[in-house]
């Protein structure tokens, strides 16, 4: 096997064996830019590396080859005493984890070539001891562990005995003195000398930098970011140059545009005099990139053309690091950088318009999510309120209101109308009922997959957490010097991390308008909008998969059709049973004779058939499906508990409580230990006289009085939990005589189908498909069903904990399983479209706004997916992206 790449073997599509640097070092060498000579340790060595403990076989000899090359290049070798080569040793992931693994600076000095870099540098000694000092320090600190106070208390000693304050007033003698000083520190901790074999030196930070792959900081950052354990580290072995070697000299960073708003234009930082590390620790103040127009103009104009050629060559953003050594410039790295989503669309409209991308790949550039993190509601920031302090945005959204400490208490002032963030040092199982009364959730632990990050992400609630900075107690927290009681008001800003004391205004996002309608993307000065319009077009154009809405009610599916729902792909009807209805409800649960019951029904009819022409005037022209009601009955009822003391209590004040104990009793007789797997859905059609029959006639009749308006129903009739042909079969026979009787020829097709949200409908589904024209998986149950997991209970219970081991990298109720779950869907697409080749396939679940999830559905050959208002533009874009 070959562990090492000299950079003009490499190229920057082998980023998974060079990492993201070593394979871009790669293409810069190629493309012919200034890089300092090197060659890449492959993430496959580091691998085995951290698997044996020991370097793996032919390693130390591929690297001897390479550095002889290296030498040859550079006209140098590593130790000369007289010119020595001196090299960094880079780490570098295929995926970016910034500042998360170690770099070591300046190896291959030693006491013997001290002298002769310094005679290399133009006789500068205090560089060449600086440099020395640098090494010892980094190494130790690095390779050996010594404590870094250690080396920070010698230079403050050193300082403090020349009574000067900053690095720079040290003269060389004095960085002799410290190197000497920095050599006995390193000797106590390790028990031996520094060690002055340059190879020894470059062997052991080899194996330095592919420890720090399991660093502590490391694992953290992967877990949170969702990057794979196995990946490795690649190491890169560059030929040092120095922006420390006097003003000619210098060290910067810099986007080809800018990151946060994706505008053109160069954008950057510039430290004179100094290395990369110098920047890293904010020692010095840097100064913007133009001013190095002035300082260097010559390199500057160089920079500026190296920056265009990479933009050119990525056709995108590249962030990039670089150094000047005495008025030549050198590319130390660049990537793809990355970018706030507002930039993303931004740069991707702009790169069409500079004609170095198309419409297919402005589309391929942005994301569901990034567009959905534009639609979250924002603080108002015009008065520039200052954060408390910052922390993990956990979960979007932005949430003010009065502090509380616990999940009772958050509940208490939510039910009083109160508006509350719920602050606790971290949630459990038990702070549910708070987290859902909460508008916000702030924690002082845990990143992003902590048990509160997950839950709020679940529930599409505003979560901070991770803050660090404050400190929780009792009914009070404290954060920088101010103490925040119960009751006090703050706001968090989950997308962003921040904390304010008091209360931020909040309002639409612009792109929320644009959806709205209230923003004219032709007039609007703001790029983003215009960017957004350009791109949702397009990903319009392009797209296979419609888009339909869930929704019950009319202002929810007007909003969508604003946000472009082609339908309603969801009516759950029980949404429309509660309010003033549920006494008629309650009526019906308690009839005891046909003729109550039928009175009961006859009552809510009327309101049914008015809801669903409120429906279907919405979505006039549009396919609009309505499903029979699913929830076992006794949702409707008041809680067994309340009843029971509701009724002692009368009892025992000896008043009448006839209606009560006849609920009781009602309640009593219905209960279910599993009610999502009882007496609901298409079962309660079959035992509930009238009920499902009730439902058809209203939505029959409103389509007939849209259609006398002259309007254009579409109804569709949708039969849950079906899990047997048989079941359907039922539910048809009895809706097409009612059909019949309503609709009669008069020309307004309504179609009758079920969902599929029970494994064995999945399984059977050919047979089922004989009597439905249309599928709608719903994949919330499915889920439920084909995991066992109870939807109402096991986010909050262990979902953390699978996370954590990596059963699942995401909620398998957030993003489709497309091994097991989607194994089902595919089975009933494929089945079911065989019994019937125009069988419309369709998704109801909430999966049906994930933009992982869309990209599925549309593989799979369905039909649309159907999702909430707000997740329409997502699954519109994201179906655009699964398509181009
Ligand atoms: C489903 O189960 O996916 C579905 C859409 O139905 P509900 O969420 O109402 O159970
Ligand atoms: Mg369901």
């Amino acid at each position: 096997m070959k562990f090492v790449y000299e950079f003009a073997e490499g190229n920057k599509d082998l980023a998974d064996l060079l990492g993201g640097k070593g394979a871009n070092l790669a293409e810069m060498t190629n493309l012919g830019l200034p890089v300092p000579a090197g060659f890449t340790i492959t993430t496959q060595a580091c691998k085995q590396y951290l698997a044996s403990g020991v370097r793996p076989a032919g390693l130390d000899d591929e690297i001897g080859a390479h550095l002889s090359t290296l030498e040859e290049a550079m006209g140098r070798r590593l130790g000369d005493p007289h010119d020595p080569l001196l090299v960094s040793v880079r780490s570098g992931a295929a995926i970016s984890m910034p500042g998360m693994m170690e770099t070591v600076l300046n190896v291959g000095l030693g006491d013997a070539s001290v002298a002769g870099l310094a005679a290399q540098a133009g006789g500068d000694e205090r560089f060449a001891w600086d440099s020395y000092r640098r090494l010892i320090q980094m190494f130790g600190k690095t390779v050996c562990d010594v404590p870094g106070e250690e080396f920070e208390d010698a230079l403050d000693a050193a300082k403090a005995a020349k009574g000067v304050r900053d690095d720079v007033d040290l003269d060389a003698a004095d960085l002799r003195e410290l190197v000497g000083a920095f050599q006995a520190v390193f000797a106590k901790h390790t028990g031996h000398e520094f060690p002055q074999d340059p190879r020894e030196q470059l062997d052991l930070a080899v194996e330095a930098v592919f420890r720090s792959w399991n660093a502590k900081r490391a694992v953290l950052y992967r877990r949170q970011e969702r990057i794979p354990e196995d990946l490795g580290t690649a190491v890169s072995v560059v030929a040092m140059v120095f922006g420390n070697l006097g003003a000619d000299s210098g060290t910067g960073v810099a986007f080809t545009r800018d990151p946060g708003t994706g505008e053109p234009g160069i954008y950057g930082d510039y430290l004179a005099n100094a290395q990369g590390e110098d920047v890293v620790a904010g020692i010095r103040n840097t100064v913007p990139l133009e001013d190095l127009e002035r300082l260097d103009p010559d390199s500057y104009a160089e920079l500026l053309r190296i920056m265009a050629t990479l933009e050119g060559h990525y056709r995108d953003l590249c962030d990039i690091e670089f150094t000047i050594e005495r008025g030549k410039l050198w590319m130390l790295q660049t990537r793809v950088g990355k970018r706030t989503a507002a930039a993303a669309f931004t740069i991707a409209a702009h790169l069409v318009d500079e004609e170095m991308i198309d419409m297919d790949e402005a589309v391929r550039r942005v994301t569901g999510a990034q567009l959905a993190q534009l639609m979250f509601p924002r603080f108002d920031l015009s008065d520039e309120p200052q954060p408390v302090t910052r922390a993990v945005g956990a979960s979007p959204g932005a949430a003010s209101g009065e502090v509380v400490f616990t999940a009772e208490h958050a509940v208490q002032r939510a039910e009083a109308g109160h508006r509350v963030i719920l602050v606790r040092r971290e949630t459990n199982p038990d702070d549910l009922p708070g987290m859902i009364a909460a508008r916000g959730i702030l924690t002082s632990r845990g990143g992003k997959t902590s048990h509160a990050a997950v839950v709020a992400r679940g529930m599409g609630k505003t979560c901070v957490c991770g803050a660090d900075e404050i400190t929780v107690g009792e009914r009070e927290f404290t954060v920088a010097g101010h103490t925040i009681a119960e009751g006090d008001v703050i706001s968090v800003d989950g997308t962003t991390g921040r904390v304010y004391l008091g209360e931020v205004p909040v309002r639409d996002s612009e792109v929320v308008q644009y959806f709205e309608g209230d923003l004219d993307p032709a007039n609007a000065n703001d790029p983003l909008v215009s960017a957004v319009h350009r791109i949702m077009t397009h990903a319009d154009e392009r797209r296979r998969l419609l888009v339909r809405t869930n929704a019950d009610t009319a202002a929810d599916a007007a909003r969508a059709r604003r946000f472009g729902a082609q339908g309603i792909g969801l009516c759950r009807t029980e949404h429309m049973f509660l309010g003033d209805r549920r006494e008629l409800v309650e009526k019906l649960i308690l009839a005891t004779t046909d003729a109550d019951r039928q009175a009961a029904l006859a009552a809510l009819q009327p309101l049914q058939r008015d809801d669903f022409l409120a429906l279907l005037r919405e979505m006039n022209g549009l396919p609009v499906t309505v499903r029979l009601i699913d929830p076992p009955l006794h949702e409707f009822l008041p809680a067994l508990e309340d009843l029971a003391v509701h009724v002692a209590v009368a009892r025992e004040r000896g008043e009448r409580a006839t209606r009560q104990e006849q609920m009781l009793a009602a309640v009593r007789r219905m209960h279910e230990q599993n009610p999502m797997l009882g007496l609901r859905g298409v079962r309660l059609g079959l035992v509930v006289p009238g009920l499902f029959a009730m439902q058809v006639r209203a939505i029959a009749e409103a389509a007939v009085a849209l259609a006398a308006e002259g309007g254009t129903p579409r109804p569709e009739i949708m039969v849950p939990l079906v899990g047997a042909v048989q079941e359907l079969e039922t539910v048809r026979a009895e809706a097409e005589k009612i059909l019949a009787e309503v609709v009669g020829d008069s020309g307004v097709p309504v179609l009758i189908g079920t969902m599929i949200e029970v494994p064995r409908a999945a399984l059977t589904a050919g047979q089922i498909a004989e009597a439905a024209e249309f599928f709608s998986f719903g994949t919330n149950d499915l889920t439920q069903m084909g995991w066992g997991f109870s939807r109402d209970d096991v986010e909050g219970a262990f979902f953390w904990r699978y996370l954590e081991l990596g059963i699942f990298g995401i909620s398998p109720f957030e993003s489709l399983d497309r091994d097991g779950v989607g194994r089902m869907v595919r089975i009933a697409s494929d089945e079911g479209r065989a019994a019937r080749p125009d069988l419309k396939l369709g998704v109801c679940g909430e999966h049906g706004g994930d933009p992982d999830s869309v990209h599925f559905f549309h593989e799979a050959g369905l039909d649309y997916v159907s999702c909430s208002p707000f997740r329409v533009p997502v699954a519109r874009l994201e179906a655009g992206r699964a398509a181009v």
